[in-house]
């Protein structure tokens, strides 16, 4: 039934090649005990594990059942080894940490029989090697000869048909190896047996055949086998370990080592602890967060101003490369007192709403449950001179200008110190002074500044200096309208400009600080410009009010300046918006409205912005949907865009969540492979203790895939305790620690740790062992049995 056919094998140790077997050729009965006789190194053992299938020859076939097995694979060769060969070795071999009863299960465990029939057929080969008792204890209560009976038991209870027996009496005493010699004879007695032995004396007394090795060759066989050997199937049934097994095997090992494990699982739980810890924390935040954002954040208004500036855009245009140079400018801006003149109209960043009646109808329509109040903030239309250098009086174009108006009080701080960076000067004390808003990048609208006096061609960066102390001077209606048959005109002779620009009774305004929004602040609502305050404005407004030109135009039906017929306006809210950006000198025309007229006079406000107010949050982005819709069909310049003044805030939240998501994310990526690390470690530890057990297994044909789910059976044990452990710890460590944040925070229950986030945690803890011991798993799989075998002697 096996024959060995011109087997050579040899070894290279420090670079000299030992040949260990030279060319055997042997066959064997279905049924004989063969002894191998022969010096220390004559090649027995590798003969022996060459057919058990242990190591492979180098030159030479090994026929089973005459079949050639050139062509085996490992699985081959496991599967003819788990079916057909029992091995029974001078050291026992014996798993320690399992128990009598285990250690004879083992070897049938491949082979998918239930829990009970492998007890039975465990229990029933112990029977018959003499042990009856103390089957769950494991092996270091028993002695030697023991010991060698439970290793019989092993190979027999599989019912292998080849029994390889290596120096199996070495160990013992000459009574116990009289008492195993018989025994393996009566027990194996059908089977064909192949014993190494030292003893010469044993060899005769029990064989029916002996083999003399010497050099690696066969220099006696008493008893050779001429005749061919008849076909047989061989048995190379698929064998593979049950994940039961695997698991049963994971835990005796686990609660074999109470201890040690109890160590490992508390090491990696806190790894894990740390984990959960750190998803308990983003988790709060980010609702800490989202709370603060519905609380604060829904009381900041959206505001559609006339001008609409988006840096965004900005940088997506083409000449992004000057806007990076601008960049680098901002940055030094706030030590030089410069200001940078730009042409807006040159320049993508700006959109002018067209703020129209269909606008002002559409935001009407809008659900009145979103909004708390929508308010339409003004400017008003003021006579303004100024005098060049050359002496030159001129008239101040107040379109230009972005002539706003800010809130006087506000608070304890005024509404500009509140809202508004000094960059030069100071904050206006009364009435008369009034403020120049820069943007975030201290530019100015070239325009802006023309119509401020300033020559922009020659210098394009303006020192603050040149700006502050600069005066002009508010003419009251009554001086700048004369009036003459009926009519009224404005005298713009130079001659009698200056004549009113030195008169007595003008209001002489001069810039004295200049400005710019502070990057937090939500409430930074002026254009860019020049700003005064709403006390001059409410002066300018009662005083226009008694100008004789107001009077006359609110009586009459006709411009008062033209003398043009004045259009009827419907109903007095659409009369706000139909006097947007008018200017009297330069855009009267027919289709001018009363209302117009006495705003371009001073008498009324212009509106400047509408700002909307909303609800909460959720209705926020309710209007924000809303407003989005009425431009979806509309052309570029058609579209109406609003600012939103949370946006600033909420930037700072998610940078701030973004940090500290990237901290933590780092710490807990830095807690994860020092977990990995560990588990690697403690278990390539384990793998080195436990060779004994991994090669048995390999030996009794268990495959390398078995012992590598074998560890990463018991590292997913370990990564699920350790993940329930460490998600206990964090649940209770969560409790001082959100006691300690609240003491510095004031922030209640910051960290959370959901459910389903916790049993991710415990996957991740599973996963991360699995991963951790996979490689020493493989490792451990790579062994070579006989390397081990072979070591011991
Ligand atoms: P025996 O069992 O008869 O003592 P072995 O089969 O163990 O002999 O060894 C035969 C020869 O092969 C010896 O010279 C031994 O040194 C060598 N040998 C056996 N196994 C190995 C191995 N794994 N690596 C290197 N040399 C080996
Ligand atoms: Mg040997």
């Amino acid at each position: 039934m096996l024959q060995l056919k011109n087997i050579y094998k040899s070894y290279i140790t420090g670079g000299s090649r030992q040949i260990a077997l030279d060319g055997i050729n042997l066959k064997f009965r279905e049924s004989e005990f063969v002894t191998v006789l022969g010096p220390s190194g004559s090649g027995k053992t590798t003969f022996l594990n060459i057919i058990g299938g242990l190591e492979r020859c180098d030159k030479g076939d090994l026929i089973i059942n005459g079949k050639s097995t050139k062509e085996f694979t490992d699985s081959n060769w496991d599967f003819y080894r788990n079916n057909n060969i029992g091995f029974i070795f001078k050291n026992y071999n014996l798993i320690p940490h399992l128990s009598i009863l285990e250690n004879v299960t083992i070897a049938v465990s491949f082979n998918g029989l239930s829990k009970k029939e492998k007890q039975e057929k465990a229990i029933e080969a112990l029977n018959r090697v003499g042990i009856k008792d103390y089957m769950r204890k494991t092996s270091q209560y028993l002695t030697k000869d023991e010991m060698q009976r439970v290793a019989i038991a092993r190979a027999l209870v599989n019912n292998p048909k080849i029994i390889l027996a290596d120096e199996p009496t070495g160990n013992l005493d000459s009574k116990s190896t009289i008492e195993i010699m018989n025994l393996i004879k009566e027990i194996f007695k059908d089977k064909l047996v192949i014993l190494i032995t030292q003893n010469p004396g044993i060899a005769k007394r029990y064989a029916t055949r002996m083999i003399t090795f010497r050099d690696g060759e066969v220099i006696e066989d008493t008893n050779p086998l001429k005749e061919d050997l008849h076909q047989k199937e061989i048995d190379l049934k698929r064998t593979h370990m049950k994940i039961s097994m695997a698991i049963k095997l994971a835990i005796r090992d686990i609660s074999n080592k109470k201890l040690r494990m109890f160590f490992y699982v508390l090491i990696s739980s806190i790894g894990i602890m740390g984990i959960a810890l750190i998803v308990a924390l983003l988790q709060g935040f980010n609702k800490q967060i989202s709370g603060y954002e519905n609380d604060t954040l829904a009381n900041y208004p959206i505001v559609i101003n006339k001008v609409y500036t988006n840096y965004s855009i900005h940088n997506t245009s083409q000449n992004s490369k000057q806007n990076q140079n601008d960049l680098k400018n901002s940055k030094l801006n706030t030590k030089n007192d410069i200001i940078y003149s730009y042409n807006s109209s040159q320049n993508s960043t700006e959109h002018i709403n067209q703020v129209n009646k269909d606008y002002i109808d559409y935001i009407k329509q809008m659900d009145k449950d979103l909004v708390s109040e929508i308010s339409y903030e003004s400017q008003i239309n003021m006579n303004i001179l100024r005098e060049d250098e050359d002496g030159k009086v001129s008239i101040l174009d107040t379109s230009t200008i972005n002539l706003s108006s800010y809130p006087k009080d506000y608070g304890q701080e005024t509404y500009l110190e509140k809202n508004y960076e000094l960059l030069y000067g100071y904050y206006p004390t009364n009435k008369n002074e009034v403020v120049l808003i820069v943007d975030e990048k201290n530019r100015l609208d070239t325009n802006i500044l023309n119509a401020l006096g300033i020559d922009v061609k020659k210098n394009k960066e303006i020192k603050f200096d040149d700006l502050i102390g600069k005066e002009y001077k508010i003419i009251l209606n009554d001086e700048f309208y004369k009036k003459q048959n009926g009519h009224f005109y404005v005298d713009s002779s130079e001659k009698n400009l200056k004549k009113l620009y030195n008169s007595k009774n003008t209001i002489t305004i001069s810039i004295t600080a200049i400005l710019r929004a502070k990057e937090d602040s939500n409430l930074s609502n002026l254009p860019e410009g020049i700003s005064y305050s709403n006390e001059l404005c409410n002066y300018y407004i009662d005083d226009c009010k008694k100008s004789d030109i107001v009077k006359s135009q609110q009586d009459s039906n006709y411009n008062v300046i033209t003398g043009q017929t004045l259009k009827n306006s419907k109903n007095k809210e659409d009369e706000i918006f139909e006097i947007s950006g008018i200017n009297i000198l330069n855009n009267v025309n027919q289709s001018t409205t009363k209302n117009q007229m006495l705003s371009s006079l001073g008498a009324s406000l212009l509106p400047s912005s509408i700002t909307i107010y909303p609800k909460d949050f959720e209705s926020k982005s309710d209007i924000i949907e809303y407003l989005d819709n009425y431009n979806k069909d509309k052309n570029e310049d058609e579209k109406i865009l609003y600012k939103d003044t949370s946006t600033t805030i909420n930037k700072l939240s998610t940078n701030i969540m973004k940090g500290i998501t990237i901290v933590l994310v780092v710490f807990a990526t830095l807690i994860f492979f020092i977990s990995l690390i560990t588990i690697f470690i403690l278990t390539y530890a384990s793998v080195l203790e436990r060779k004994t057990e991994v090669c048995i297994l390999r030996v009794l044909g268990g495959k390398k895939r078995d012992i590598v789910r074998l560890f990463n059976t018991e590292n997913v044990i370990i990564g699920f305790l350790a993940g329930i452990l460490g998600v206990f710890l964090a649940y209770t460590f969560i409790v001082p620690m959100n006691y300690g944040l609240e003491k510095i925070t004031d922030l209640s229950n910051v960290a959370i740790l959901k459910v389903e986030n916790a049993i991710v945690v415990i996957a991740i803890s599973v996963i991360l062992t699995f991963i951790g011991g996979f490689i020493p798993a493989k490792i451990a799989a790579r062994k070579d049995p006989v390397e081990f075998l072979k070591n011991q002697n």
